[in-house]
């Protein structure tokens, strides 16, 4: 690999300024892949960090295999053939003259391949170890034949960087490569203040990175892969400040924000109540107490609710959406995909209506007229009550008088667009208020450290009545059992949801994995109405597939985690899960709260691949027995790090890049007054030091 010659840098002063396009082998099209990973400078690039790191330093004997495990080997193909089961795949024996052997499965592969895989063909291949029926596999592993086989093994370990479309690992290494001949010639500045460093005893920025990119031979990659490296921490602890200072400042400024006092005469609310067919629960009594005296403030309210699937966070909203009605200003709710908001408008038109109170609903597919229609009933303060997207957000979205905004969902939005929203206030000029409501459950300490920003309320019981779902765990071998259950529930007319999942590898691969598994369902069930949704769909596609599921002409709806948020049908009772094991808990339970809405008891099955490792069979078995999201939440954070109580791989949370809240514990607090010491006494640093790890992200937020 060459390197750029830095000596033709001439203009640039720093990383920050020099763009990607600067870079050999960076035209448009690569600039705008990188552009969708919010990465435009040098800097960026350097920041942007492997998720994980391959061994491909030595060759392990086939018969040193760990089922669980990626490895590199080496063997003779030993027999080959295509064979027709479930799915059609071909198989490769593998042996290195010792052990049984591995078998190699392809499930997409080419006439040329199936030949290359003669008897006797020399193969090196990497790939993950599985456990399958007769002996150990490796699928879709990557493969090099003899004549390709370098003789050396790779010298360091390989990195593995967070991708999109288009970009393959090779190409990074080249970027990142050039990129680290810039970090040589110009070091990026220095944002922390010694005093701040100094204590926790961490490598300097330029050693941290260059380590990272490039760790040495000998690293351990288990300290490696659980960030315990001090050069991890340098960076985690960085990004930590850098977070709070963005912050504490967008808390410091909310203070010089004026709100309007949203002081209503309570006749509305009063009627919601009289209207509703249950009693508020306490939980809801206290927060709604919280949230109205809020309104009362002269300052723009930034309260998050948080409450588990089924809470019954909307009528609380509704609550507060009719104080700023009473009061004489709009509300505004946001969803995040239009069948959300189409759902929460249905729900809160049936309560407003009856009060007299006009409500609306923006959406993408109104157009023309009807869309102008729609825009001045906004703008002219007719509408008192507007339902959407983060579609609300554009420009030509103009409010008379924008009281209170509610966003649902709050992890799809960014905390970008909820500043931005600030823009929509009323004639005079002060900020709305916002109320930002989340099912995902956050324990309480990591929401103070992720939400510094907000305040928090929680409503942490749920009405009284619900029937518990019942949540099974059943080997993939039963498989032919589960989809007779299908076939019975689909019978009986109860809608049944069946989720395909497969972390660790693209989403490409999932909706792969979920069109097939919507064909070989239709073969099997012929009569029963099959929908698929996953996240390659255009929005608006999924979004019909979605409405005729909620319609019930859809008897069985075969998805990718994209159902995840807030979707309800009350018909749908039956929920199976494949590969439950690969997923967080969090985001288990938030698939099962998408079942069990309605008056029949509700079945969750979680078809999982044997054999569970002990910590899969501890975490299926949490969530068996477990129905609160927040105790479910707890025990997984002491289970796991942070990451994965967010969810971060589909909901969006770009919160972090580098530390974890709760694997990095001990840096929380030093963060917290290092934040305070840059705030107060170098005001420079904080622009530079947000923008490096916050900054320009526009995949932030998106759906
Ligand atoms: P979420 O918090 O997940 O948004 P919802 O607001 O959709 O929950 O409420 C779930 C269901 O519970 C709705 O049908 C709602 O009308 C109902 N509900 C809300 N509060 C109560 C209550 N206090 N008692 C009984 N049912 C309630
Ligand atoms: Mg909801």
């Amino acid at each position: 690999m060459t390197l750029i010659a830095p000596g033709r840098s001439s203009g640039f002063q720093s990383l920050e300024r020099i763009p990607v396009t600067h870079l050999k082998r960076v035209g448009p099209r690569i600039a705008e892949r990188l552009a969708r990973l919010g990465i435009r400078t040098v800097q960026d690039l350097l920041f942007h960090l492997p998720v994980r790191y391959q061994d491909r330093t030595r060759l392990l004997p086939i018969g040193e295999l760990i089922v669980g495990e990626d490895a590199l080997i080496e063997g003779e193909v030993s027999e080959a053939n295509i064979a027709f089961g479930r799915r059609r795949s071909l198989k490769v024996w593998l042996a290195d003259g010792a052990s049984a052997g591995v078998l190699l499965r392809f499930f997409h592969f080419s006439p040329q391949q199936v030949a290359a895989f003669k008897p006797g063909a020399r193969v090196r291949c990497y790939g993950e170890v599985r456990q399958g029926h007769d002996s150990l596999e490796m699928v879709h592993p990557e493969c090099r034949f003899q004549n390709e086989i370098a003789t050396e093994t790779e010298s360091r370990l390989t990195p593995i960087y967070p991708s999109t479309e288009g970009l393959q690992q090779s190409a990074w290494r080249g970027l990142i490569e050039q990129a680290l001949g810039w970090l040589a010639h110009l070091p990026p500045a220095e944002y922390l203040p010694e005093e701040t460093l100094d204590p926790l005893a961490l490598p300097g920025l330029v050693e941290a990175l260059r380590y990272l990119h490039h760790p040495p031979l000998g690293t351990s990659l288990v300290d490696i892969l659980e960030r315990r490296h001090p050069a991890f921490l340098r960076l985690a602890f960085e990004e930590l400040v850098a977070h709070q200072v963005s912050l504490r400042r967008m808390r410091a400024s909310q203070g010089t924000i004026a709100a309007p006092v949203l002081a209503g005469d309570g006749g509305l609310r009063q009627r919601l109540r009289a209207a509703l067919p249950f009693q508020l629960t306490e939980a809801q009594e206290r927060v709604a107490t919280e949230i109205a005296a809020d309104l009362l403030q002269d300052r723009p309210m930034q309260r998050l609710l948080q409450g588990d699937v089924g809470a019954g966070k909307t009528v609380v909203a509704a609550l507060a959406a009719l104080q700023s009605i009473e009061a004489g200003c709009q509300a505004a709710l946001m969803a995040p995909t239009e069948l959300l908001s189409e759902q929460h408008h249905r729900s809160l038109t049936a309560w407003l209506t009856p009060l007299g109170v006009e409500s609306l609903w923006l959406a993408g597919r109104h157009k023309g007229r009807e869309r102008a229609e729609l825009l001045e009933s906004i703008a002219s303060g007719r509408a008192r009550l507007v339902v959407g997207t983060h579609a609300l957000f554009q420009d030509e979205v103009t409010f008379r008088d924008l009281g209170l905004v509610i966003i649902d969902e709050q992890h799809r939005f960014g905390v970008h667009q909820r500043m931005k929203l600030r823009e929509k206030g009323g004639r005079n000029g002060g900020a709305p208020h916002q109320l930002i409501m989340t099912a995902t459950p956050i324990p309480r300490s990591l929401a103070m450290t992720l939400y510094a920003d907000l305040d928090l309320s929680v409503i942490d019981t749920l009405p009284p009545g619900r029937t518990p779902i019942v949540t099974v765990a059943v080997p993939d071998s039963r498989r032919d059992d589960v989809i007779e259950r299908v076939r019975m529930a689909c019978g009986q007319g109860r809608q049944t949801y069946w989720v395909c999942t497969l972390i660790d590898e693209s989403e490409a691969l999932e909706c792969q994995a979920a069109e097939e598994t919507a064909r070989q369902l239709g073969e099997r069930l012929p009569g029963v109405r099959i929908g698929l949704v996953h996240g390659r769909l255009k929005s608006a596609d999924r979004d019909a597939v979605m409405v005729g599921f909620a319609g019930g002409e859809l008897d069985l709806l075969v998805a990718t985690t994209v159902i995840e948020v807030g979707v309800d049908v009350a018909n749908a009772s039956l929920m199976i899960i494949e590969n439950p094991e690969r997923l967080g808990l969090s985001q288990l339970h938030q698939l099962r709260g998408r079942v069990g809405r309605g008056a029949v008891e509700s079945h969750c099955l979680l078809l999982y691949h044997a054999p569970l490792s002990a910590v899969a069979r501890e975490r299926l078995g949490i969530i068996r027995a477990t129905a609160s999201g927040f105790e479910i939440a707890e025990r997984d954070l002491a289970l796991r790090g942070a990451g994965e109580v967010l969810g971060t791989r589909q909901t969006g949370t770009v919160q972090f890049r580098v530390a974890d809240p709760v694997r990095d514990q001990a840096l929380v607090t030093p963060a917290q007054r290092a934040a305070d010491l840059i705030l107060a006494r170098y005001p420079d640093a904080v622009e530079p030091l947000v923008a490096r790890w916050m900054g320009n992200r526009e995949a932030y937020g998106q759906v």
